[in-house]
């Protein structure tokens, strides 16, 4: 888009649980078309940045702006609808449909389904609709998914679940992706994949924000990286500047 400006702004975002301030004061840009990581050891609140900006938890301070909007307090659903994609660290995949089922309930736009009547309207409409399964046979070529279409997600490898969530999330047509920790119980190969997925996702015109421990990834893939610890932004930079910061190496010592 022609707007100037960061695609994400988060400004001064506190969540408080009880007596645990999970996120203090958070702030960090991110610039339309960057890949950016989130990085920090266990329980130093990236998760619940994500559930902040995708409008899962409501922040007790702070605003998150959104391609030019204020969007705080709005909900998932209209932040979806905005342009705001994401995965969850566990799968959340339907598991009584097939692959390509999947993808085609997140293409179909009109969303005035429930779930139910995907599951229980088996030669329904929506299967017959001829523009969602021209766009679904897309996706599932362009994720390397075409050859487990018919497959339940639960049967396949690891790796590939992961690729369907990520080609669900997108068939939202996201301005922004949020993965949380899409390398997780990944192997080598897969790892390698999954990088080439999201660098494809951004070259499309994606803006990607990704939580990750695999750190070999994070440092070859994103462009820039910020580090929290205990709710708090202790570096954001390049990865080699984050790497060599003296505060980063003592977070993840007490790790
Ligand atoms: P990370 O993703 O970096 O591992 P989280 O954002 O999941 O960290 O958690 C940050 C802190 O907030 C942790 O101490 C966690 O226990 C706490 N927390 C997260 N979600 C909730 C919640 N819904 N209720 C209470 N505490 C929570």
């Amino acid at each position: 888009s022609e707007r100037e400006g960061p695609l994400l702004e988060i400004v001064g975002i506190s969540k408080q649980f009880k007596g645990l301030r999970a996120l203090d004061e958070v702030s960090l840009a991110v610039g339309s078309g960057e890949i950016r990581g989130i990085v920090g050891p266990n329980g130093s609140g990236k998760t619940t940045l994500f559930n902040v900006v995708t409008g899962l938890y409501k922040a007790t301070t702070g605003r998150v702006v959104f391609d030019g909007r204020t969007v705080s307090g709005a909900s998932p659903y209209r932040l979806a609808q905005a342009g705001m994609a994401r995965t969850f660290q566990n799968l959340r995949l339907f598991t009584a449909l097939s692959v390509r089922e999947n993808i085609l309930v997140a293409l179909d736009q009109t969303r005035t389904r429930s779930i139910w009547q995907y599951l229980l309207w088996p030669v329904g409409v929506w299967r017959r609709d001829r523009a969602l399964r021209v766009g679904g046979d897309a996706l599932l070529a362009r994720f390397g998914l075409t050859d487990f279409a018919d497959a339940l997600p639960g049967a396949l490898p690891y790796g590939t679940q992961r690729r369907v969530e990520i080609a669900r999330a997108m068939a939202q047509r996201p301005k922004l992706l949020l993965l949380d920790e899409p390398a997780a119980g990944l192997n080598g190969e897969e790892v390698r994949q999954l990088s080439e997925i999201v660098r494809s996702i951004r070259d499309s015109g994606v803006t990607v924000v990704l939580i990750e421990h695999n750190m070999g990834l994070v440092m070859s893939l994103c462009e820039r990286v910020t580090v929290l610890a205990s709710g708090r932004i202790i570096a954001d930079g390049t990865p080699a500047e984050v790497a060599a910061a003296p505060q980063v190496i003592e977070a993840y010592l007490g790790d």
